[in-house]
């Protein structure tokens, strides 16, 4: 493995539980384009994980320089530190300017780790960068995303980003990328203190909230747990998945993964239909780039309305059976 050049840009490429790349990793990719052209480097994609062969060859057609391949057994289920370590690894090796990794639970939590070994610092969930003087400029929106703000780590080599699912356009494959290049996996023991034994897949639905078409999310008017099954059935017709707010996770109703919000996940499908949702900042924050959203609240006033492209205001008991029988008469 050969120091690819000062102008070289890193993206690192998640994989699905189907083995597939991930659509965050063709949005990275765009981000990393774009740093790449305006640095004059290669853009040179890592995939890490096993069998991940197809899915490195995605990002290669894409629109990836280089394709680096970790593939090993015992990246199976990939670990937060086993992540670390192979990143690392390929960041010594590659010596590139900038280093792109999705901002998803898995990026977020092992790309602060890397910055850490390295001795550098990572802008994190950017929504926008940029290269000014040579140097990344990384935007993130900060009070409650109110505000945006601009990143820079003037010297730092390399300068790190994560970038928040949904913020760029998906690469599109062009054509037959570069062949894969293996890269070494060295891990210590260290690396592999956690092991994954099982991974349970959801009986049904979108598996994941980024990837899902359509995000059917409930709020506190759902009244008590119970009545989820009104989302939920909605969601089933519309093969969505399945989001919640903050107030209804901290009751308990919901498991903390579905959350959606400034805390919680950023989601920007298709169809965001919101169910008892107010709509307060810190929600709207994680789904304001939603291409549709339909609100339905039994307040006029409430301010989801002001982001809805579709507003019904009425009895939320009433009006989402109505729909959801109105869909699967529609569907079949
Ligand atoms: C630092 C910080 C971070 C936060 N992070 C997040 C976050 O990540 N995600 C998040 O969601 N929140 C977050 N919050 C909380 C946020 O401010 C709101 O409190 C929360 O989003 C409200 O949830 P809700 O819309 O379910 O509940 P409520 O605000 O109580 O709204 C319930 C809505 O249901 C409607 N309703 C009631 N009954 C019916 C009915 N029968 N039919 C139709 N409509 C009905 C009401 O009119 C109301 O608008 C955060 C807050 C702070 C301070």
């Amino acid at each position: 493995m050969t120091d690819t050049g000062a102008g070289a840009v890193l993206v690192v490429g998640e994989v699905g539980a189907d083995g597939a790349a991930r659509p965050v990793s063709f949005e990275v990719l765009t981000a990393g384009r774009r740093v790449a052209n305006a640095l004059g480097g290669p853009l040179v994609a890592l995939v890490m994980g096993v069998g991940v062969g197809e899915a490195a060859r995605s990002l290669g057609a894409a629109g990836a320089d280089r394709l680096l391949v970790a593939d090993d057994a015992r990246l199976a289920g990939l670990t937060t530190e086993a992540a670390s370590a192979v990143l690392a690894h390929t960041i010594r090796e590659v010596a590139p300017a900038v280093v792109l990794v999705p901002g998803t639970t898995a990026g977020r939590d092992y790309a602060p780790r890397v910055a850490a070994r390295l001795g550098v610092g990572v802008a994190a969930d950017c929504v926008d960068v940029a290269i000014e003087e040579g140097e990344l400029v990384a935007v993130r929106p900060i009070l409650g995303g109110r505000v945006q703000t601009a990143v820079r780590m003037p010297g730092s080599r390399p300068q790190m980003a994560t970038i928040r699912p949904a913020s760029f356009e998906a690469a599109e494959a062009t054509g037959a990328g570069p062949e894969p290049e293996p890269i070494a996996v060295d891990l210590a023991p260290n690396d592999l203190r956690v092991t994954v034994r099982e991974t349970t897949a959801k009986e049904a639905g979108p598996t994941n909230l980024e990837d899902a078409w359509a995000v059917v999310g409930g709020g506190r008017g759902l009244k008590e747990p119970d009545n989820f099954k009104l989302v939920e059935e909605l969601a089933e017709v519309l093969d969505a998945a399945v989001g919640a707010t903050r107030a209804v996770v901290d009751a308990g109703w919901r498991p903390h993964h579905e959350q959606i919000g400034q805390t919680g996940r950023t989601v920007a499908p298709r169809l965001y239909v919101a169910v008892g949702v107010s709509g307060a900042i810190q929600h709207n924050v994680g789904m304001q780039g939603s291409d549709y959203i339909v609100a339905i609240n039994r307040d006029p006033d409430a301010p989801i309305f002001k982001i809805a492209s579709f507003g019904i205001v009425g009895d939320l008991f009433e009006i989402v059976p109505a729909l959801t029988a109105e869909l699967r008469a529609a569907r079949s």
